[in-house]
């Protein structure tokens, strides 16, 4: 049997316990996002975003429901089992690049590579591809204090797609930077979710940002609903 690719969540609800009461980070929450599918979640504060990412991260179980990434459904792993999983299978990019200081851009991403092994020269030649494709060709052997603000993030995309991951899950990419940082970051990854078929999910408060993705949703207490573009833009 193939397993589906991709990331489905099944009416997952988290609940938090506050005092007496029960809040529902996330209450029945279902998406389906394909192999090839951009699709953007917006939502105020508080609504439920991050809650919603950490567990399409495969960070933090439901409290019901199911979530299956790449046919692996979450709540059967171990924790060494959803560790490989979040390593091999997901993509995360994060609101800052969060990149080591003392290593170069290439080894930003072969240190991930070395993480689960030992780097070979054909690990090396995919680092030196994704990197020229995101337009740091000539920025290999420069250090983050070397880069502007959008080079750090694409160097971030880049370290996110390093083992080939079928799903990216980025939370507020463009919160750290200027309009044209933002589209110029946020259009690369649109071209990486289509050319590598990935599954990409992106959080963000940037309305500009929708025009790239596929499908808009939108988190409110905890409910996650299509939206209708022009309710929003
Ligand atoms: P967003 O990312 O949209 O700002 P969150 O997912 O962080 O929203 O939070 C959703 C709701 O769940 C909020 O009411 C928040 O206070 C609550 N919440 C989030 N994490 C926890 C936690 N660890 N313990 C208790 N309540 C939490």
């Amino acid at each position: 049997m193939t397993k589906t690719k991709g990331l489905q969540l099944n009416e997952v609800s988290k609940y938090y316990a506050e005092g007496s009461n029960r809040i529902a980070a996330l209450d029945h929450v279902s998406i389906s996002v394909k192999p090839g599918e951009f699709v953007a979640v917006v939502g105020p504060s508080g609504s439920g975003k991050s809650t919603f990412l950490s567990v399409a991260g495969a960070l933090l179980q439901a409290s019901e429901g199911e979530a299956k990434l790449n046919g692996h459904s979450i709540s059967t792993l171990t924790a060494q089992e959803l560790a490989n999983i979040r390593l091999q299978e997901i993509g995360f990019i994060m609101q800052s690049s969060n990149l080591v200081p003392y290593l170069t851009v290439l080894d930003q991403l072969l240190i991930i590579k070395r993480m689960s092994g030992k780097v070979k020269r054909k690990d090396k030649e995919f680092a030196v591809k994704l990197l020229e494709e995101l337009g740091l060709g000539s920025k290999l052997n420069s250090f983050p204090e070397e880069l502007s603000g959008g080079e750090k993030q694409r160097t971030a995309i880049a370290r996110a797609l390093i083992n080939n991951p079928g799903i990216i899950l980025a939370d507020e990419p463009t919160a750290s930077l200027d309009t044209k940082r933002a589209h110029e970051v946020v259009s690369l990854i649109a071209q990486e979710v289509k050319s590598g078929q990935k599954a990409a999910v992106m959080v963000t408060h940037d309305e500009r940002m929708l025009e790239y993705c596929d499908k808009v949703y939108r988190m409110e207490d905890g409910r996650l609903s299509l939206a209708v573009l022009e309710s929003i833009v």
